[in-house]
């Protein structure tokens, strides 16, 4: 029996390429069903009554399969979403309403290999990476089944991403796909704890417009060795290096971000280290005040203590934005996810 075509693996092009090599014809028709798909979310493609002959003989060769929804949970504006693949292992993803838009965070893995100490999803190990499709389809989800209009994708969900490139890169593709669902490069943020290596492979391959965050959140390799382990295989130094060879394109930028925990790498003399640290680079600085979850050894800094903190950075020159922690009940927000897992409840 042939393989079915992953409709959601593909751009536009590719697919009508891959589905023209089965069938010898039907180019005109698979790019406008590529479209209706992907673009428009429009799945009577998959049922017209009225579908000609050609068009039929198409679905049979085209796998649209989508996981299941295994979990949904909302917090005011907040949906955290869990899907299922046919392994049984499910991602998560959480639609959080911003000023600019909606932005959906999704997962690159089913767990993490990189283990902070601060982060759920590190405490799981890594289960499997996702395919392209499956980090594609969270987003078909959010858009065309929840019906949430996404304006901005953030990598900040379960995983490294940078661990997953390639099949990272791949859903890139499919998701920037002017064919399909057409987000511009700079709609799409990939974050990294610093895989120093694939930071290269990162400037060499990816869109000079998409976005680069890092998980800093130290200034020092003593502070950054005790919470993030990566940083005994790619030090600070090294971090830098790559960092500073990225920022020499005059189109990218930088997201630092950082967490704020109390008593490890929250005082004043720690905001003054990272300013130096983040010297050279064309950085834009996220301070991210700890979610507290009781069986982790660690504390959101005080208001006044955050603040501090960020005054020090901006007297220095450096725009310096808070993420305030969203969907802490749904074990939404910033290192919660995973915790279905871990617990049985029921993200760099
Ligand atoms: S913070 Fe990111 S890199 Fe670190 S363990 Fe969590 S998911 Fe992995």
């Amino acid at each position: 029996m042939i393989a079915k075509i992953p409709i959601f693996s593909h751009t536009q092009r590719s697919f009508v390429e891959q589905l023209f090599s089965l069938m010898g014809k039907g180019k005109l028709h698979s790019a406008q069903m590529y479209a209706r798909f992907l673009k428009h979310g429009d799945t009577d493609v998959l049922c017209e009554p009225q579908a000609r002959t050609l068009f039929q003989e198409m679905l049979e060769h085209i796998d649209f399969s989508l996981p299941t929804l295994s979990l949904l949970k909302e917090e005011g504006e907040i949906v955290k979403f869990l899907l299922k693949y046919k392994d049984g292992l499910e991602s998560e993803s959480v639609v959080i309403p911003m000023e600019s838009g909606i932005t959906l965070c999704i997962s690159s893995q089913v767990g993490c290999q990189r283990g902070c100490a601060f982060c759920e999803t590190g405490r799981m190990g890594l289960l499997r990476n996702l395919s392209a499709a499956e980090i594609v389809s969270q987003v078909f989800f959010a858009q065309f089944c929840l019906k949430k209009p996404v304006r901005n994708i953030v990598f900040m969900g379960m995983g490294e991403p940078l661990d997953n490139f390639t099949e990272v890169k791949k859903a890139v593709e499919v998701l920037m796909d002017p064919g399909g669902f057409a987000f511009g490069p700079r709609r799409i943020t990939i974050s990294t704890s610093g895989v120093v290596d694939k930071i290269y492979a990162f400037i060499e391959e990816m869109h000079p417009g998409i976005h680069l965050a890092v998980s800093v959140n130290a200034a020092t390799n003593k502070i950054r060795n005790k919470i993030m382990p990566i940083n005994k295989q790619w030090d600070m130094e090294k971090l830098k290096e790559v960092l500073l060879c990225y920022s020499a394109h005059p189109r990218r930028s930088i997201f630092a971000e950082y967490v704020l925990l109390e008593g490890v790498n929250d005082t004043f003399e720690d905001a003054e280290n990272l300013a130096r640290y983040l010297q050279g680079l064309r950085v834009k600085v996220n301070l991210i005040p700890y979610n507290s979850q009781s069986r982790y050894p660690f504390a959101a800094p005080s208001f006044s203590c955050q603040e501090a903190f960020a005054k020090c950075l901006r007297e220095r020159g450096y725009q310096v934005y808070f993420r305030h922690p969203k969907g802490r009940e749904i074990m939404a927000a910033c290192g919660q996810l995973g915790k279905r897992y871990s617990c049985n409840f029921g993200s760099n």
